[in-house]
């Protein structure tokens, strides 16, 4: 029993003086000098820093110091620094902390997009730590989320989305020119519009029109498909219109104008250059055993929840007025393709916002 005790009590003291052991060699020894690259090194006993050896590895020190862009000044941002794997990273370390950030600043920059991170290397030292993590992120438009974020309060993402969409200016305020206007996933509205004298290729005339309605060939032709599915749901639709012409959208917009003023003529009609009928994608539909508006509860429903099949979105719904600016139009389809068309349809969001967060690279 005494044999055993004593036993247990050396057992206690050899790993007591094996962990002290530890502590002491640790603190004693230039233990971590192992970890650095021979080149480190070099600097290293160059410059006498050899301090840096009680400090935990750090791979970011390793690579500032073997690519010679050690500043004995930010020592200790360095070594707050995660390493990221990237062909910019002694550089942009060395360039932003000039501009005035520090380690833990630095360590968010890197969680920038490769865009975001080279224009910061242009600005001054900017605090964009409320927007980490955002997809759709733009340091180009930082001032404007602030400012939005204080006057709405709405939650960080959608202040994003909503001031890369524009909707932090009013509408038609400041409407850039559309550069791809050929392109099926082109979006036009009232702060992206087209060239007056832009007219779409390959606009034929759909099969069901009594006046000569066109669309896009790509377009007519999923156009078909769509309007012979509802036929077979016993959904009766018929085109009315479709591509417009500037000139046309113009007469059109006019005409509203002059009856029912701007702000309203706004709210139901494009102004010419800002509709999507420009670009020989949209189409209003009809239900001709319908009287008194142009579909009813059973035909949107039909078109909202089967559109998307044959590559069309209903543009224009309740929950998008905010965002689009145009009250509620079931008869208003765009389109956009079969895959696009179906994510849109699946995310539930408006065309504008989809965009920004999914097509947009910032
Ligand atoms: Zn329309």
């Amino acid at each position: 029993m005494r044999k055993k005790l004593k036993k247990s009590v050396y057992l206690v003291l050899f790993i007591i003086i094996l962990i002290g052991g530890f502590f002491i060699y640790r603190s004693f020894s230039n233990n971590n000098k192992k970890y650095y690259s021979d080149e480190a090194i070099k600097v290293i006993e160059e410059e006498n820093l050899s301090d840096i050896y009680k400090e935990d590895y750090s791979k970011t020190l390793d690579t500032i110091l073997k690519n010679g862009a050690y500043e004995a000044e930010y020592l200790e941002e360095y070594l707050k620094i995660d390493y990221v794997d990237n062909d910019n990273f002694t550089s942009y370390i060395s360039k932003f902390l000039n501009i005035g950030y520090n380690g833990n600043e630095i360590n968010n920059i890197f969680k920038l997009s490769e865009k975001n991170q080279e224009k910061l290397l242009d600005l001054e030292k900017k605090d964009f730590s409320k927007y980490i993590g955002i997809s759709n992120f733009n340091i180009d438009n930082l001032e404007r989320y602030d400012a939005y974020l204080e006057e709405t309060n709405k939650d960080i993402e959608t202040v994003v989305t909503y001031v890369n969409i524009n909707l932090d200016k009013p509408f038609y305020e400041d409407s850039t020119l559309v550069e791809n206007p050929h392109d099926l996933t082109v979006i036009v509205n009232k702060y992206h519009h087209l060239d007056k004298d832009f007219v779409p290729d390959n606009l034929v005339t759909l099969f069901d029109s009594t006046n000569g309605a066109k669309m896009v060939k790509e377009a007519a032709d999923a156009y078909k498909l769509f309007i012979d599915a509802a036929k077979k749901d016993n959904i009766t639709l018929q085109s009315t219109t479709a591509y417009r012409s500037y000139s046309f959208q113009n007469i059109l917009y006019t005409n509203y104008v002059a009856e029912d003023g701007v702000e309203l003529a706004d709210t139901y009609s494009a102004r010419p250059g800002s509709s999507e009928h420009q670009l020989g994608l949209a189409v209003d539909l009809n239900d001709p055993t319908v009287s008194g508006s142009r579909l009813d509860d059973k035909d949107y429903n039909w078109v909202l929840n089967n559109s998307y099949k044959y590559g069309f979105i209903v543009r224009y719904t309740e929950e998008g007025v905010p965002i689009t600016g145009y009250m509620e139009e079931p008869w208003h389809i765009r389109y956009l393709g079969v895959e696009l068309a179906t994510k849109v349809y699946e995310s539930k969001l408006t065309y504008e916002e989809y965009y920004d967060l999914y097509m947009m690279e910032y």
